[in-house]
C-alpha cells in the first residue's frame, strides 16, 4: 500500500489579524521541539495575511497556504485572487470547494474543479472539500452525494502530489458535533475506493483528510482509522496550543537513545 504522510491543515477562515503572526509562532516553535511530528503542518490564514505567515514562517515546519482562489490566472476579476497571486504571495497549497464557498458563493462541482486545475497549473496541490449536508445524511444519502462531489469536484490525472481531499460533513462544521467513528472510516473508505478505482495506484496515495469539529479531546480517536490521514480543521487551529494538540496524536516517540540518555 501508498505510505501516505498524514497532513494536519488549519483554515482560520476569515479570523486573524497581522498580530496575530505570534500565535503562528508560537506553533512554529513548539513544532520545533524534538522530537516533532510526524505529519505535514499547514496553516491557511486570510489572503492578506500569507506574506506575513509566510515570513514568520520561514525555515520552520509549518507551511502557509490559502482558503481559495479564481479558476483564472488573472484579469479582470474585481475582489479575487488567483493561484499565481497567492502563490507569489507565500502560498504552497490552496483549499478549494470548502463548504462555506459552495453555500455562500453557489460553487458548483464543476467550478471548484477549475479551481482546482488552477492550483494545479501553478504546481501547488489542491486540498478539494466535499461533504454532505445534515438534510442529505438524514435521507441516508451520505456515499450517493460525496460520491458526486468527488467526481466532479477532482480533475483528471489527480495524483497523490497535486491532490489531498478533505471529507467535511456540513453538519460538523463548526458545531461541535462529529459522525461517529464508524461513520467517518466508512466515508473515507469509500472516498479511497473510488479514488484508486479512477486514479489507480496514484489514487491509493491521495490523502484524505477529516474535517468538521476536530478538537483535541476527538483526535485521538478520529486520526487513526485506517483511511484517515489527518485533518483540515477550522476554530482549533486558531490557537497554537490546541492545533498542536490535535497534530500530537502523530508525535515522533523520543528516541531509545534519549530515553537511556534521560
Ligand atoms: C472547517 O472550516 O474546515 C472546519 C472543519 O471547521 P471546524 O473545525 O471549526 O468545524
Amino acid at each position: 500500500m501508498a505510505k501516505r504522510k498524514p497532513l494536519v491543515a488549519g483554515n482560520w477562515k476569515m479570523n486573524g489579524l497581522k498580530a496575530d503572526a505570534k500565535e503562528l509562532k508560537a506553533m512554529i516553535k513548539a513544532a520545533a521541539k524534538a522530537p516533532g511530528y510526524a505529519c505535514d503542518l499547514l496553516i491557511c490564514p486570510p489572503a492578506p495575511l500569507i506574506p506575513v505567515f509566510a515570513e514568520a514562517a520561514k525555515g520552520g515546519t509549518v507551511k502557509i497556504g490559502a482558503q481559495d482562489c479564481h479558476a483564472k490566472a488573472s484579469g479582470a476579476h474585481t475582489g479575487d485572487v488567483s493561484a499565481e497571486i497567492l502563490k507569489d504571495a507565500g502560498a504552497r497549497s490552496i483549499i478549494v470547494g470548502h463548504s462555506e464557498r459552495r453555500q455562500d458563493h453557489g460553487e458548483t462541482d464543476a467550478v471548484v474543479r477549475a479551481k482546482a486545475e488552477a492550483v494545479r497549473r501553478v504546481g501547488l496541490p489542491a486540498i478539494i472539500c466535499i461533504g454532505e449536508t445534515l438534510a442529505e445524511r438524514d435521507a441516508k444519502k451520505t456515499l450517493e452525494v460525496v460520491g458526486r462531489q468527488l467526481q466532479g469536484s477532482v480533475p483528471d490525472g489527480a495524483t497523490a502530489a497535486n491532490t489531498v481531499i478533505a471529507y467535511e460533513p456540513v453538519w460538523a462544521i463548526g458545531t461541535g458535533r462529529t459522525p461517529t467513528l464508524d461513520e467517518i472510516q466508512v466515508v473515507h473508505a469509500a472516498i479511497r475506493t473510488q479514488l484508486t478505482h479512477r486514479f489507480g495506484p496514484e489514487g491509493a496515495g491521495i490523502r484524505i483528510l477529516y474535517g468538521g469539529s476536530v478538537k483535541p479531546d476527538n483526535a485521538a480517536g478520529i486520526l487513526p482509522l485506517p483511511d484517515v490521514d489527518g485533518a483540515l480543521v477550522g476554530g482549533a487551529s486558531l490557537k497554537a496550543k490546541d492545533f498542536l494538540a490535535i497534530a500530537s496524536v502523530y508525535a515522533r516517540k523520543p528516541s531509545l537513545a534519549k530515553k537511556r540518555r534521560s
